[in-house]
């Protein structure tokens, strides 16, 4: 170790001062050791959420249980001096490395290495930082030796998460933000009977499903169709030998009077586009023996579309509610599905390729096998089998080629 070292004094009160050292011959750091939360005591409060038989009380608390779903792995501050550690994902992630970084230091460093957090799991942490002098290992492979902190603000250090895994590689490419929680306001008195409680089964599939979806509108095949759907419409009349069928582009909401559209400018299908993905509140529910609905926070659909459907790329009837509740209405093709489809009809075809060329993060039913859960659902239901039509318009389009690597 040498000409590498620094250290970063806290003066009570009065900030950090940094500065390094050229002499420190035979320095050998001491880091902090690797996490195995199979094994922690008590006070790490270590739960696995979303347990088939846990009160759905919990799940509905929305304070504690929410994700935004381009951030399955959540770490936040907890007090001044602890962190709250919750992995929103249906499979386990091995070998998870958490940078910090505090605002007047610009390099990130680990603080905390876990061998593996199993899926769904939540912990609580003690910031190292605030217990006494420590060394840590720098992103360049370097170290830091901070002094003791007394405690954070949520602005006073920002946590970022690696890991080698594929499935995590493939989760941060995912744009939309989108904040995803349970409400039950829709079953308890809002419209009596039309919506139905959900449960930690339904809730997994849920989140499952959600992370897929978003995957899926975040994928440069949806994005490149998207934005030139009038070539989508035109490629997909030249292979049924047909004209263009209704709409020749996107459109918004007005009214289609005698075929005339109130057609999108590309600057507004972008707009469209960002609208899909921002980071608006969606609040996922379960309807019984009416329609679906969307709108708002809400997007709605039935037990059978949660157990079973998605798995197989049944997507329709979802990203109908979902294009409600990301403003649009009927008389938009962003939501309808009539005169030759629109938004309902591209995904649908989209998502079932993308499971065909197993580009979704998660693909095999098998992970959470709730169709065997019958202890928790209404109906009965088999093991979800996928199949992709020969005609799929992107099978016809692509090949099999368009992964997104
Ligand atoms: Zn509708």
């Amino acid at each position: 170790m040498k000409k590498n070292s620094c250290y970063i004094l806290l003066a009570l009160c009065a900030g950090v001062f940094y500065g390094c050292t050229n002499e420190e011959p035979l320095y050998k750091p001491k880091y902090l050791p690797v996490i195995d939360v199979s094994v922690l005591p008590k006070e790490n409060r270590a739960i696995t959420m979303f347990e088939d038989d846990e009160d759905p009380s919990k799940m509905y608390d929305k304070k504690d249980r929410w994700f935004r779903v381009n951030e399955p792995l959540q770490i936040f501050l907890k007090g001044k001096d602890s962190v709250q550690v919750s992995l929103y994902l249906p499979v386990a992630l091995s070998n998870v490395k958490i940078y910090a970084k505090l605002p007047n230091y610009e390099k990130r460093f680990l603080i905390y290495h876990f061998s593996k957090i199993p899926a769904f799991h939540r912990s609580f942490h003690k910031i190292p930082l605030t217990e006494k002098k420590h060394d840590y290992l720098l992103e360049t492979g370097n170290t830091v030796t901070i002094d003791q902190i007394q405690g954070f603000m949520s602005e006073s250090i920002e946590f970022s998460v690696e890991c080698e895994e594929p499935i995590l590689k493939k989760l941060k490419k995912i744009k939309s933000k989108r904040l995803v929680q349970f409400d039950d306001r829709f079953h308890k008195g809002l419209t009596t009977n039309k919506f139905l409680p959900m449960n930690p089964v339904l809730a997994k599939e849920g989140i499952t499903m959600i992370i897929n979806y978003s995957y899926a509108l975040s994928h440069p095949l949806y994005y490149d169709t998207f934005m030139n759907f009038d070539r989508y419409k035109r490629e997909q009349a030249a292979a049924a030998g047909t004209a263009v069928n209704g709409a020749l582009n996107w459109h918004g909401d007005d009214d289609d009077i005698g075929g005339v559209y109130d057609y999108l400018s590309q600057e507004q299908i972008e707009k469209a586009y960002n609208n899909y993905i921002d980071n608006r509140i969606l609040s996922m529910a379960m309807v019984g023996g009416a329609s679906a609905l969307g709108g708002g926070d809400l997007v709605s659909q039935y037990e059978v579309n949660y157990v079973t459907k998605h798995w197989e790329g049944e997507m329709s009837m979802w990203s109908h509610e979902y294009s409600h509740h990301s403003g649009y209405s009927h008389s938009s093709n962003l939501t309808n599905s009539g005169e030759g489809g629109g938004q309902q009809g591209m995904l649908t075809e989209l998502y079932k390729y993308l499971i065909y060329l197993d580009d979704l993060p998660f693909t095999n039913p098998d992970i959470l096998k709730s169709w065997t859960k019958s202890t928790y659902l209404r109906s009965t239901y088999k093991k979800p089998v996928f199949k992709i039509n020969a005609n799929n318009s992107f099978l016809l389009k692509y090949k099999g080629a368009g992964k997104w690597n």
